[in-house]
């Protein structure tokens, strides 16, 4: 093959790992990936923090990483951050009311994630018969596209072993606003499911597990449904609060929390996977040294389905979406900051 037609067919070398929230930002909107993945970009107000409902998921599994014994230290860590949204309060730079909104929203789902970690730490324990090897793993390695190593990294909630059977399983956590069957819909196809069997393998290798050349065996995945119900005056304390949640899921049974095992039945890169993974690289290497050419190369979300979330968030990058790249260096100026390496842990 000549090296003219080689060049055709290859994949550019990526300049960013691929991560699960960049591979789906590729899907569904190039120009949230420009923005977040390849820029770097990161509204400057709140930072880093766990805000509103969106940030219920993020406490959740903060919760869950850290267990019973160290739910004082998230306690600290969310009070110091609702202190930051107050203190922007205090400061008078909240006119029109919705950092006060915003911090009660931030307090009333920090006590649902207490609540819905207490239920599944107390009442939905693994098995006796699985040792969880690893929590919080971050994993890098490399996926060989179109005669490319493309890098692809991420972090796996758990990764745990049968002692029975010695096979390995990825777990995770998920809440969901609906019916946990709903939310289960599809999951063994996604891009977290195959991906987190593509890190949990090399995690694998690394740690010299057993038939790690075979990779992880499935996933068991537990489901938790945001609980409909929220700390009030009628709870004494928090843990009244929990009582009351633990109830409710007790009424609700297998539709508002319940553990799934998948069993990974095909190929590590089935060729829709390797499709998506192929463009996201595309994406990752494109040119974008100016914003001029960002905008022509990386085209916004015309179905608009990304621009907002369930959780009645608008995209972080809305304002930009709807001015003039001319404005772009002053709006990025006035209201973000490029996220350095050390901030994305
Ligand atoms: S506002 Fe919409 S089009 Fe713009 S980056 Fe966000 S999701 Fe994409």
């Amino acid at each position: 093959m000549s090296t003219e037609s080689r060049n055709k067919t290859r994949t550019p070398q990526p300049h960013v790992a691929l991560r699960q929230s960049s591979i789906k930002a590729a899907m569904h909107c190039p120009r949230l990936f420009l923005f977040r993945y390849l820029k770097g970009l990161v509204p400057r107000q709140f930072k880093g923090m766990n805000i509103g409902a969106s940030g219920l998921g993020s406490w959740f599994h903060r919760l869950m990483e850290a267990g019973p014994s160290g739910v004082a230290e998230v306690d600290a860590e969310f009070v110091g951050q609702l202190r930051q949204i107050r203190q922007t309060i205090a400061e008078g730079s909240d006119l029109l009311g919705q950092h006060d909104y915003l911090a009660d929203e931030t307090e009333t789902n920090y006590r649902k994630a207490r609540a819905m970690a207490a239920v599944l730490w107390n009442e939905h324990p693994l098995s006796g018969r699985l040792d969880v090897l690893a929590r919080e793993e971050h994993v890098s390695t490399t996926l060989e596209l179109n005669g490319e190593q493309v890098p692809v990294e991420g972090t796996v909630d758990q990764i745990i072993m049968d002692r029975q059977s010695g096979c390995v399983y990825v777990g995770d956590f998920k809440t969901s606003s609906r019916d946990v069957e709903f939310t289960l819909t599809g999951y063994h196809y996604s891009v977290q499911c195959r991906l987190y069997r593509v890190l949990a393998r090399q995690w694998m290798q690394d740690n010299e597990i057993p038939g790690w050349q075979d990779g992880p065996r499935g996933f068991i995945l537990t489901i938790a449904q945001t609980p409909a119900i929220k700390y009030c005056s009628k709870d004494r304390d928090l843990d009244a609060y929990i009582e009351r949640v633990s109830r409710w899921y007790q009424d609700k049974g297998t539709s508002a929390v319940r553990r799934f095992d998948i069993d990974y039945a095909e190929p590590l890169l089935p060729e829709d996977f390797r499709l998506v993974l192929t463009t996201a690289a595309a994406y990752a290497s494109m040119p974008c040294n100016t914003f001029k050419v960002g905008a022509a190369l990386f085209p916004r979300d015309l179905t608009g389905a990304t621009c907002s979330t369930r959780w009645n968030r608008v995209c972080d990058y809305y304002p930009l979406c709807c001015s003039a790249v001319a404005s772009w260096p002053h709006r990025i100026n006035e209201a973000y900051d490029y996220q350095t390496e050390e901030d994305s842990g």
